[in-house]
């Protein structure tokens, strides 16, 4: 790699020796989560607080270096990691500037910095009896709040609270020619004009680099009950669905569709995962209520054993936390055990909540019949109407020479599905690399034209994450 020695040596004067990574300790972050991407650039840089970030942005402005913005690198698009030709770009990775810089219980909101893990977000809301619901189990560990609000990230409690979008009050965001943008306001009116955080939110770093948030916090829970239900299939789960938000209303802070294909990959492939009822069942739904004990909760799911027949086949309900962990952990791992078994064709969709059992039964009729025996993976946040459903063969060694030929065809037949049913490609993962191409076809002309024209007012260079989204 030819280096711009002048260049890395600057940084390195703004973020100290330590804040530059270069050659193999470097390679890591050029990979993404899934090993589907391997970039290249110049070098991994950590500052350590906002102004050394506009610093390093200032430089890479005058040389023309592009910037990768990163945060825990989870994302399952492409977006967080350089494109191959790494000659021109650095990848800037936020994990440094990692504080909480104030909490304030009696607004309701916590001012963080961009590189806070998801999961380090919890305690300091929860010790001052409030919550922050951004819930992204199953990668909360490793996934950064600045990449979650560049994603508009969503989760198992977006059917109570929203998207990360509808979580944020205030941005500090660095643009790409190194000006600071301080939008740290925490009110929850502000009409003066346009509002620019949601720009930045949902960008994919295309626009520029999220450096901290007000973020909304709310009551904490004062009990939680949690069902693991099984129903016939995804038009039941619907119906069930529509019943309880009826007679819980704002109580359901998560409605989650786990399938048996996802249930047998967790078995095999994650230590200490079991059934939850003595008899196989194709379609679980786990699904959590706060501030309503078991027997209320209870009284409403025999009701539903009644209203919809054979629809909802049996139910169990626990109060206690480490019960619930267990079923919790059957959904938290369908990922990973999906990585054990290895790659698949991946579509992260969203359609009107009531049409999920379509876009289901659809797609799946459809790709069996261009394809007898695939596997097909489905499960997700049903509550909003987000299905991850990812296609692979049931042999996995011929995977790879599956997705090769097929992958275009299979997107095809299931985006075509979705578009029917009004839906989106791009549920909550983003767009990265993966979709640029795709959203071509699923964003009107007229939508495409303003996204370009944002992008070159804001970033007339393309210096910032260019090749992803847009
Ligand atoms: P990265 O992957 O590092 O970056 C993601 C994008 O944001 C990139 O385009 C990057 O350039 C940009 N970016 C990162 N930080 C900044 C910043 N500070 N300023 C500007 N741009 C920035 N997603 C969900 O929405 N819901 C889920 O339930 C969910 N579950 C997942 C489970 C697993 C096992 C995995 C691997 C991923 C999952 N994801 C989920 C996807 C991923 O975790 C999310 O997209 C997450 O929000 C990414 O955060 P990150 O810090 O890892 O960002």
């Amino acid at each position: 790699m030819s280096l711009e020695p002048g260049m890395l040596q600057a940084i390195a004067a703004v973020t100290g020796g330590d804040g530059v990574l270069t050659g193999d300790a470097a390679v890591p972050f050029y990979k993404d989560w899934r090993g589907r991407y391997q970039g290249d650039a110049l070098a991994v840089v950590f500052p350590a607080n906002t102004q050394q970030v506009s610093e390093v942005v200032q430089l890479c402005a005058k040389h023309r270096v592009a910037i990768v913005p990163q945060g825990g690198n989870t994302s399952l698009c492409g977006g967080s990691v350089p494109l191959t030709d790494g000659s021109q770009q650095i990848v800037l990775n936020l994990s440094r500037m990692n504080r909480i810089r104030n909490v304030d219980a009696v607004n309701y909101t916590m001012t963080v910095e961009a590189g806070c893990k998801l999961q380090s977000l919890y305690a300091a809301p929860e010790q001052a009896d409030r919550l922050f619901p951004l819930g992204l189990t199953a990668i909360a560990p490793h996934c950064e709040i600045g990449g979650n609000l560049s994603t508009n990230a969503g989760g198992i409690n977006v059917l109570r609270y929203g998207t990360a979008r509808n979580l944020v009050l205030g941005l500090e965001v660095v643009l790409p020619d190194g000006r600071i943008w301080d939008g740290l306001r925490s009110l929850r009116k502000d009409n003066t004009g346009y509002d620019l955080k949601q720009l930045f939110i949902g960008a994919e770093g295309t626009l520029g680099i999220i450096t901290a948030a007000v973020v909304k916090l709310f009551p904490l829970p004062k009990s939680v009950a949690t069902a693991c239900i099984a129903v016939r299939d995804p038009a039941a789960a619907v119906a069930l669905l529509a019943h309880l938000r009826a007679t819980c209303g704002d109580m359901i802070n998560a409605f989650e569709l786990i399938s048996r294909s996802c249930l047998e990959l967790v078995f095999r492939h994650i230590n200490d995962t079991h059934e939850p009822f003595a008899t196989q069942h194709e379609w679980l739904i786990i699904t959590q209520l706060a501030n309503v004990l078991p027997a209320p909760l209870e009284t409403v799911l025999r009701d539903a054993l009644l209203t919809f027949g054979a629809g909802v086949i049996e139910f169990d309900i626990s109060a206690d936390k480490e019960r619930a962990e267990r079923w919790w952990k059957l959904r938290k791992n369908i990922a990973e055990a999906q990585k054990a078994e290895g790659i698949s064709i991946k579509h992260d969709v969203s359609v009107p909540v009531s049409r999920a059992d379509e876009f289901i039964e659809q797609a799946g009729a459809a790709l069996r019949n261009q394809y007898p025996g695939i596997r097909i993976v489905a499960f997700g946040h049903l509550g909003d109407g987000n299905i991850h459903y990812n296609i692979s063969l049931l042999d996995a060694a011929h995977n790879a020479t599956f997705i090769e030929l097929h992958e275009h065809e299979v997107n095809r037949i299931v985006y075509e599905v979705v578009r029917k049913l009004d839906g989106s490609i791009s549920a909550e993962h983003g767009v990265g690399q993966l979709k640029r191409e795709e959203i071509t076809h699923y964003r009107s002309g007229l939508e495409l034209e303003l996204m370009r024209t944002i992008k070159r007012s804001i970033d007339p260079l393309n210096l910032m994450n260019p090749g992803k989204v847009i």
